[in-house]
């Protein structure tokens, strides 16, 4: 019997919503896509000024579509607007359909804002969380749609076996929630549709047969009538009305989600707590945060230069009217564009992905110009000459950093010299020609890194032309280069027989590490090297570039261990392997490669599989000593497979290649660096990076938007996608006494499982653990695969999405990855701004206001997410992601706490309290 059948006597309601899903790019580039987009949005207006029974359209949720549009058709922009400000077109609220995972959660809320800003002038975003696609929704999603206002969310994929339901309220780790519309069959259940009326009562009862379980007695039906880059059905409306005249069992409407929604139930729903990571009724695509490392990392690039540096420094450091607003609303529009699902994930052709990396690129090279602005804006401001440390973050902290500081006196016991450049004084006697030649050379002050013309000066008498040039190690405002050159040339132009005698006055110098203390947060100090309390000493790999490998032979061999050591922690690399033990737990830095005959979007290994774990030799080579900072290199050379063959489904041919691993060890700091390089020569493979824990554990607890999730060792899957417990984490991982910070590698697995019983469910909600225990954590370092979807695969067998193969993927060449790793209690947060965001360095000639040693801002109490100014106002975000609520403290300021569309919610002075897990916004009164 049917779920149509046992519904009482009235007519069961039908919302049928029409729609097309736009990815902007995927397997078609950008480009080609738009020129789809601009047809559709063409019949889309004409059809609907025509066709009043054609009541509503939903635009994807997403702006870009109409800025993609009117940027070709402009003229038809009061023509969708009186569409849209009829409530017939609806649209936003985002700017972009984004992933949640793999981009930061400031990047979540930009998008969000950026959607509702630019929905204004279109009569306002729709008042729905729609997130039809994204694969998986993060923890904090239903606090970032309320604290929006928002108290509706439709969803898809993700959604746990333990919802049974079409809607669900979902909640967020604060305590607050939406009502959730759960898509069962998907944001296209009504694509499509007969231009028949019996057929399409037919098409509805056999939806209701498939999923009636889901919807219960009476509930409207929501048929969602459109899907991927489909076009609007004109007949819809003639359709539905001759549908209602012909039977009484449904009665349909060609509707909106808003109107849906206000009439969907919203009483005895079930609950979910956190985030949505389950494959178990639809793909979640569970290997997308390891395909393409190299857009993982470009993105965590440009993340950290606008949001820890540009954002920031330029609204702290800078003048109110100085603040670069439209350069970074160009520089977030990139970000927003790259968030998109198939961007981001790179589930797409290498078009679309050389386009990605290209846009950011230019998002970083944005951030980092703005931030070396202001940093040269503090520089300017110093009242004393010489380096002074600045410090983007909250914490107030110290550091290793790298000055250049004149070669004069003794070296003192808590530096370490890198280099040192001798003083160029004397003079020397040119023909006009080879300066003229030289001149052309020189292009501003700048001459070389930490080289500076600091001065110039130009005297001419009977006998010749004389230049004197000063250099310094920092950049001075206002030297007169350009104008010298120009002198010279007019000079040597006219009497090209002139002799020049250049004199170069420039001091010795050396560029040093040291350690800086005590930098306020926000803040800045002037360079002045601190005593160490723990320097480095690095024991055996005597003299320099020892050799402990057997080339050809058994691995090892040679001259024994190594050892870094600065009281906090020891690494001791063996001479064997090339692993490395931190503080006795040994096997640290084993690589292990498989292979990977899936996709862009699952892993999946080939069927007759072959691992390589050990290498065939190893060298160690100390390069640093200390006492500031060791670094030791471990080159370790492995065969690895060439390709999975198609016919055997095994691996194939070999390479030998490589791998350079350098850790670096620095004074009073307990946080292993790493950076591993090759040239990847191999195909269809996986290579992971295995990290043992210090204690066994059931479970991980990853960065991700505002919060830290807890994970177990299981994930839902079902027969079309394998659950395997590959998670992502944005910028961290915590599991049994190990932390790992990483740049961009955001899959991790926990592995070496033992114990009967799974450890918890994965699908997101972490339950009590059992008895099965993991011991190592696996990084995942490169995934790389030959096509965009396979069909037949070991995990995955049906497509999840156009079988093409493609070449980005492999990722053949050089491959370069960093993460650092601690043992023992550690605050990730913490260790993540120290790892991902060091102290800065500005040079300074003095003669400004500024004092050696001072903040702009302190905030305290929580974790900062973002600081920037909004309508001439810094405003400053925040998040509690701990179990306690936490009293915020913004000394000496006050303003307004306000929503995520700026409205204002509270006042406060000086602080203010913040609910455990909860999100805050704050406004600054004053500049
Ligand atoms: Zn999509």
């Amino acid at each position: 019997m049917s779920a149509a059948e046992t519904s009482p006597g009235a007519p069961r309601r039908v919302a049928v919503v029409p729609h097309t899903h736009w990815d902007r790019e995927w397997y078609e580039p950008f480009q080609t896509f738009r020129l789809k987009l601009v047809r559709m949005v063409d019949g889309l207006i004409d059809q609907m000024e025509q066709d009043s029974s054609y009541r509503h359209f939903l635009l994807d949720g997403q702006l870009a579509v109409i800025d993609d549009y009117l940027e070709i058709r402009p003229e038809n922009e009061a023509r969708l607007a009186a569409l849209t400000g009829a409530g017939r077109i609806t649209v936003g609220p985002w700017y972009i359909l984004m992933d949640e995972f793999l981009a930061s959660g400031e990047t979540i809320v930009r998008n969000l804002q950026a959607g509702m800003r630019r929905a204004t002038a279109f009569g306002g975003a729709m008042d729905v969380g729609y997130l039809p696609d994204m694969f998986g929704h993060v923890a904090q999603m239903p606090q970032i749609l309320a604290e929006a206002g928002f108290e509706h969310a439709v969803v898809w994929r993700g959604v746990p076996s333990a919802i049974d339901r079409n809607a669900f309220r979902w909640e967020s780790p604060d305590g607050s929630s939406v009502r959730a519309e759960y898509l069962v069959a998907g944001y296209g259940n009504g694509a499509a549709l007969p231009d028949d009326a019996k057929a399409l009562v037919r098409r509805l009862q056999a939806h209701l047969d498939e999923f009636g379980e889901f919807i219960h007695p009476g509930d409207p039906l929501l048929l969602m009538n459109g899907s991927d880059h489909l076009l609007p059905q004109p007949w819809l409306g003639r359709v539905v009305a001759e549908a209602n005249q012909a039977q009484g069992e449904f009665d349909l409407a060609v509707s909106s989600l808003p109107d849906y929604l206000r009439s969907a139930p919203t009483e005895g729903l079930p609950e979910w707590r956190g985030e949505l990571r389950s494959g178990f009724r639809s793909n979640l695509l569970m290997g997308v945060g390891s395909n393409r490392v190299d857009v993982k990392q470009a993105s965590a690039r440009a993340e950290r230069a606008l949001e820890r540096l540009a954002e920031p420094l330029s609204a702290l450091f800078l003048p109110a009217e100085a603040w670069p607003e439209t350069l970074l609303d160009l520089a977030w529009k990139l970000m927003l564009r790259n968030a998109a699902h198939d961007s981001i994930c790179a589930c797409s052709v290498d078009d679309v992905v050389d386009a990605v990396l290209h846009r950011y690129a230019e998002a970083r090279h944005i951030g980092q110009g703005l931030a070396d602005e202001a940093l040269a804006t503090v520089g300017r401001s110093m009242a004393e000459p010489g380096p002074v440390v600045v410090n983007p973050s909250a914490y107030e902290r110290g550091g290793v950093v790298e000055v250049v500081v004149p070669a004069v006196g003794e070296v003192g016991a808590d530096v370490q010299v890198l280099s040192e450049r001798l003083g160029m004084p004397g003079s020397i006697t040119l023909d006009g020609e080879t300066v003229l030649t030289m001149l052309g050379l020189i292009q501003g002050a700048r001459i070389g890194d930490d080289m500076y013309i600091t001065d110039v000066s130009l005297a001419e008498d009977e006998t010749g032309l004389d230049i004197t040039l000063v250099i310094g190690t920092e950049a001075r405002d206002g030297i007169p280069v350009e104008e010298v050159k120009r002198e010279l040339y007019t000079k040597l132009t006219a009497h090209p027989d002139t002799e020049v005698r250049l004199t170069l006055d420039q001091p010795p110098v050396r560029r040093i590490l040291a350690r800086q203390d005590n930098v306020p947060g926000f803040g800045w100090s002037r360079f002045s090297a601190a005593p160490l309390l723990h320097p480095v000493v690095v024991d055996g790999g005597d003299g320099v570039g020892v050799d402990s490998g057997d080339p050809g032979g058994e691995p090892g061999g040679g001259s024994g261990p190594v050892t870094m050591a600065n009281g906090l922690v020891t690494v001791a690399i063996d001479g064997t392997d090339g692993t490395f033990a931190i503080n006795g737990v040994t096997g640290y830095g084993r690589l292990v490669d498989g292979g990977d005959y899936g996709d862009t979007y699952n892993y999946s290994p080939p069927i007759h599989d072959s691992v390589v774990d050990a290498p065939d030799s190893i060298s160690v080579t100390v390069v640093e000593r200390g006492p500031v900072r060791a670094i030791v290199s471990i080159t370790a050379t492995y065969t690895w497979p060439d390709h999975v063959e198609e016919a055997s489904k095994a691996r194939v041919g070999s390479h030998q290649v490589p791998v350079v691993t350098t850790l670096e060890l620095r004074a009073d700091e307990g946080v292993v660096r790493v950076d591993t390089r090759f040239v990847n020569p191999s195909r269809d493979h996986r290579l992971r990076v295995h990290l043992p824990l210090p204690e066994p554990a059931s479970t991980s607890q990853a960065e991700c938007a505002f919060t830290v999730v807890e994970r177990g060792l299981t994930a839902e899957g079902r027969p079309d996608e394998t659950g395997i417990p590959t998670f992502p984490s944005h910028r961290f991982v915590t599991s049994g006494g190990l932390t790992v910070v990483h740049e961009g590698l955001l899959e991790y697995e926990l592995v070496d499982i033992e114990g009967d019983g799974p450890g918890s469910v994965g699908a997101g909600g972490a339950q009590p653990a059992g008895g099965a225990q993991a011991s190592t954590l696996a990084l995942t370092l490169l995934r790389a695969t030959g096509m965009l979807s396979r069909l037949g695969m070991s995990l995955r067998p049906l497509p999840a999405g156009p079988m093409m193969a493609i070449e980005g993927p492999q990722l053949l060449g050089p491959v370069e990855v960093h993460y650092a790793l601690a043992v023992g209690a550690v605050d990730p947060y913490r260790m993540a701004t120290e790892v991902i965001d060091p102290l800065l360095i500005a040079g300074s000639f003095g003669g400004g206001d500024r004092s050696g040693h001072g903040s702009t801002l302190s905030v305290r109490g929580a974790q900062v997410s973002s600081v920037r100014r909004s309508g001439g106002q810094v405003e400053v975000r925040v998040f509690n992601p701990t179990p306690t609520s936490t009293t915020v403290e913004i000394a000496g300021r006050s303003g307004w706490l306000v929503d995520l569309r700026g409205r204002p919610v509270t006042p406060f002075e000086g602080g203010f309290e913040l609910r455990s897990q909860g999100i805050a916004t704050a406004r600054l009164d004053g500049d």
